[in-house]
């Protein structure tokens, strides 16, 4: 048995089978097999080059009939390696003396040979650095494709993974991939929010999970406490049964609350709205005893099929949100492409800090065809029910500026076109980045209402990248910088009287409600999951009480200090909400 910490990004226990998911574009970790498998490595070896070899050979045909037979050359060279006994004898001899995967047999080999090759004096065989590199990928190409499809056929199991992109949690179906773990990732990754929202229990930046955990390899994924445990034995199965039922009476006890109004002991309402991702999931904001959506995020469309969506896709999309919105409030945010989501996958020359590069609504600016198409498709909908429109990642003026324009323009092309639209639509923007957080009375001159992003707000804040495992424990929404930016969003946003909510992850954590309320925020909108949690904190809180909690913590003098104070707070008023959650969040 072995056990992994990690961090916990989406709640939930499952014990089930280890299903290893490897992606060429990474480094292949090493990852062992049971003996008796040992002959099915040597045979997915001998078919990967197999293959590879068929592959290389269709294209020095095609080549050779465009290009003629110089250029075809090229491939003779690739096939000749790949036939060369003295590469793949080595990787056989591998597969059999350390007992690992073809894929780290591959990989491994090909390592081996371009350090030999950077070596030789000969600038010739430098020359050769890229092939090699090409056609390591082609053939662990062959062997992980051959993988990935099993994740569609097999019955359940969990993935294991050194890292999944966005687009790739997106495509997970609930009925084969019952959890899912990962060497890389942090709380507020996009990845994480997918889990959330597809109720995938997952615990992510666990280290090397992938050297330790086998095919079929019985494992355990504690989603609430950020535990993975590999092999269990029957005490720590045992363990885990009780840790189920205690947090299937929990969600009873809670599920009581959602039917209740959210109010505070001393009576001021507090609104609760969900996180959502795609439109199905408004129906679970309603049962969680949510009000409506403060956050559509819009992505999704692109990330499942990695096609642009069309503007029927999106009107589909929003046209089905307002219908299971049913009237209460429905924000949907612009696209907010890039960074850790699709762009940079697709990208020939992947942006160098994509955190920091063209991502959201300065993306959208420089792709105007398929801004306006969202935009179109979002007006068409805000026909039929109550919507608002939210830019994300704003930063200057002048892309809100810009973002209101191309709105109105739209509008004129609709008009034209004889198609109805919401004439009063509101527009709003996310305060995601500090320079909007300081220049929010600015900004508030120019929207109807600002949402906080506290996952990129703390990530811009404090510089710690929030998908990054190794700065995890720098990542702290609680760190008083970034409790004055919010604390000064909402005075602003009093001051000019427009809405304000928070729609960052933290705004679901219970012990981070407290403070929100406490600065002056009476809007949350988080994963739908966590509703009913946030109810019973709000009801049995007082507003003085909360308001207590943040001056203290806001004059604290490090994230360290505010969050043992947060968490001892936390511990007096809601107990029940705390305890029993020891893992990192
Ligand atoms: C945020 O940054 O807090 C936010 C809600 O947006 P996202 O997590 O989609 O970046
Ligand atoms: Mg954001």
């Amino acid at each position: 048995m072995q056990t992994f910490k990690g961090i916990a990004v989406s709640p939930g226990i499952v014990v089930g089978r280890v299903f290893v998911l490897d992606d060429q574009r990474r480094r292949i970790p090493k990852r062992l097999v049971k003996a008796e498998q040992v002959a099915v490595e040597h045979d997915r070896l001998w078919k990967s080059l197999g293959e590879s070899i068929a592959e290389l050979n269709g294209l020095r045909e095609s080549t050779r009939r465009q290009l003629g037979d110089e250029a075809a050359k090229i491939f003779q060279f690739h096939i000749g390696m790949l036939s060369d006994a003295s590469l793949t004898h080595p990787m056989h001899e591998r597969i059999d003396r350390e007992k690992i995967t073809a894929e780290y047999a591959v990989y491994t080999g090909f390592e081996d040979l371009l350090r030999k090759f950077s070596k030789m004096a000969d600038p010739s065989f430098q020359t050769k650095v890229d092939d090699i590199r090409d056609l390591s990928a082609r053939v662990i190409k062959h062997l992980i494709g051959e993988h990935k499809g099993r994740l569609d056929t097999m019955a359940s199991g969990v993935v294991v993974a050194r890292d999944l992109t966005p687009s790739q949690t997106a495509g997970f179906d609930r009925r084969h991939v019952q959890a899912f773990t990962t060497d890389l990732g942090g709380r507020t990754s996009h990845t994480a929010i997918f889990a959330r929202a597809l109720g995938i229990p997952a615990v992510v930046g666990v280290g090397n999970i992938t050297e330790f955990a086998i095919d079929d390899a019985p494992i355990i994924i504690d989603g609430d406490r950020g535990v993975v445990v590999v092999d269990p034995d029957q005490a720590t199965l045992d363990e885990y049964e009780g840790f189920s039922e205690a947090r299937q009476t929990l969600a009873i006890s809670l599920h009581e609350f959602t039917g209740l109004p959210s109010i505070t002991s001393d009576g001021t309402p507090i609104q609760l709205l969900g996180n959502i991702e795609i439109p199905e999931e408004i129906t679970q904001v309603i049962k969680a005893g949510g009000e409506g959506v403060g956050l559509y995020r819009t992505e999704f469309l692109y990330l499942v099929d990695n096609i642009e969506p069309s503007e029927a896709d999106h009107y589909e999309a929003y046209r089905r949100a307002v219908e299971l919105s049913a009237g209460r409030p429905l924000t949907i945010r612009t696209m907010d492409l890039g960074a850790d989501k699709a762009t940079q996958e697709r990208a020939e020359n992947p942006e160098r800090n994509p955190f920091l590069g063209l991502r959201s609504i300065r993306y959208c600016l420089q792709n105007l065809p398929m801004f306006k198409t969202q935009l179109r498709a979002i007006l068409r909908a805000s026909s039929l029910g109550p919507i608002k429109i939210m830019f994300p990642l704003v930063t200057n003026v002048s892309e809100l500026r810009q973002g209101k324009y191309l709105l109105n323009d739209v509008m004129e092309d609709l008009e034209d076109e004889g198609l109805a639209f919401d004439r009063k639509v509101e527009v709003g923007m996310m305060v995601e980045v500090p320079s909007a957080a300081i220049m929010a009375s600015t900004f508030a001159r120019e929207c109807a209402f600002f949402s906080i992003g506290t996952n990129d707000l703390v990530q811009y804040t404090l510089a710690v990248d929030r998908i990054n495992e190794r700065v995890a424990n720098m990542y702290n929404p609680a760190h008083p910088a970034v409790l004055k930016l919010v604390r000064d969003v909402v005075r602003a946003a009093r001051r000019y009287t427009i809405p304000v909510s928070c729609c960052g992850e933290s705004a679901g954590d219970p012990e981070y409600a407290l403070l929100l309320i406490g600065l002056g925020l009476r809007t949350l909108s988080a994963t739908p999951s966590s509703i009913p949690g946030l109810k019973r904190v709000v009801r049995k809180v007082t507003v003085q009480q909360c308001e207590r909690i943040a001056q203290k913590a806001i004059s604290l003098d490090s994230d360290v200090a505010a969050t043992a104070y947060l968490r001892d707070q936390a511990r007096k008023i809601i107990p029940e909400l705390v305890d029993g959650r020891s893992g990192e969040r």
